[in-house]
């Protein structure tokens, strides 16, 4: 496929730009400032910063090009804007808060938890560069198990991204953590969202646990 990766010198972009390429993918870095020509690309892929995502989704839909978005933090009511220019265009746009498998597989196995030990907490740690808090992994975690359980957030340097859902019962914990080590950790997904982007429904497909049964 050809890309234009908006992104691609960030810290995410700069690991999936020689992965995809590996993967016999034709990439278009694009950096903030760049004019970019989107005519004759498959798709793009964002991985920026709130306040860029949403223009750069948009564009690309208006030119009738799907997205994949793992920018977080978008503001309120963008979702439904994208959802609807890419409805009015037929163009499918996938956004997913967390794109590691095992965040997805946390994720599912705390809200399987939640049904048995209703009181939980949320705590979710990256880098200090991290623009939004909390997280999109915890606020869809929360989404799951409960809306109104706590997230703590924590910023701190030497960490990625890493997120402990803590169920409490009397006498008794259970802890379920996913950790991301580096961000290898996101390419299997974004090859796997590209793959299955002409599968997809226009308008917008949101989480990777969508694309894994
Ligand atoms: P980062 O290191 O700050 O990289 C963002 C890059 O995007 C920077 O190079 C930035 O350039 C560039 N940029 C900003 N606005 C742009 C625009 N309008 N067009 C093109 N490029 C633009 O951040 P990161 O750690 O890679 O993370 C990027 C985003 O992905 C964040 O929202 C993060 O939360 C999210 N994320 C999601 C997942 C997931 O699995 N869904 C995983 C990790 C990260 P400048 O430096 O010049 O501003």
């Amino acid at each position: 496929m050809k890309i234009a990766l908006f992104g691609a010198d960030g810290k995410v972009g700069s690991v999936l730009a020689p992965a995809l390429t590996a993967e016999g993918h034709d990439v278009t870095p694009v950096e903030l400032g760049d004019e970019v020509e989107l005519a004759g690309h498959d798709a793009i892929v964002d991985f920026t910063q709130p306040d860029a995502v949403a223009g750069n989704v948009l564009a690309a839909v208006g030119q009738g090009v799907p997205a994949v978005v793992g920018t977080t933090g978008l503001r309120p009511g963008r979702l439904e804007e994208i959802d609807a220019a890419a409805k009015q265009r037929a163009v499918p746009v996938f956004i997913a808060p967390n794109f590691a498998i095992g965040a997805v597989l946390m994720m599912r196995f705390a809200a399987d938890a939640a049904r048995f030990m209703p009181r939980a907490e949320i705590i979710e740690l990256h880098h200090d560069t991290k623009v939004d808090a909390p997280s999109g992994t915890a606020r869809a975690t929360a989404g799951l198990i409960g809306e109104g359980t706590a997230i703590h957030s924590v910023r701190l340097p030497g960490l990625v991204a890493h997120q402990e859902v803590l169920f409490g019962g009397p006498g008794q914990t259970l802890s379920i953590r996913h950790d991301t080590m580096s961000r290898e950790a996101f390419v299997p997904g974004v090859l796997l969202a590209l793959a299955r982007l002409d599968t997809l429904p226009p308008g917008l497909t949101v989480g990777l646990d969508a694309l894994l049964d």
